[in-house]
């Protein structure tokens, strides 16, 4: 096996999205196909990409599905990092819902009192 191509994937974790596209048009050497495939076989997130991309055979039209594939990476990569986390506004978010109900409330009271307030 190539000591400096596994280096290159151990170190990024997944292929480039250049390394997909070569490897879907074939343009990769015998050896990057095969370490694209063994990324493949455990990467659910490439393995999909790929897919999008193999489903796509009209060349000229490649660049605009990179670029609909890597957002498609991006959210899917949001949502797992808000799935493990709290959004960091999350808190503020309750804090401003729990002030407005207590505001209403109050002026609520406030109206009333004020309205059968004996003259
Ligand atoms: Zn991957």
């Amino acid at each position: 096996m190539n000591e400096h191509l596994k280096d290159i994937f151990v170190a990024t974790g997944c292929p480039s999205q250049q390394q997909l596209l070569d490897y879907v048009q074939g343009k990769l050497t015998p050896e990057e196909q095969h370490e694209v495939e063994m990324h493949l076989a455990d990467c659910e997130l490439c393995s999909e990409a790929l897919d999008g991309l193999s489903a796509f055979n009209d060349k000229e039209k490649l660049p605009a599905l990179v670029r609909e594939m890597k957002w498609d990476l991006l959210k899917k990569l949001h949502k797992k990092y808000r799935k493990s986390r709290r959004p960091e506004n999350f808190n503020i978010y309750i804090a401003v819902i729990v002030l407005a109900i207590i505001f209403l409330v109050l002026a609520l009271f406030w109206g009333y009192h004020f309205y059968t307030q004996p003259k």
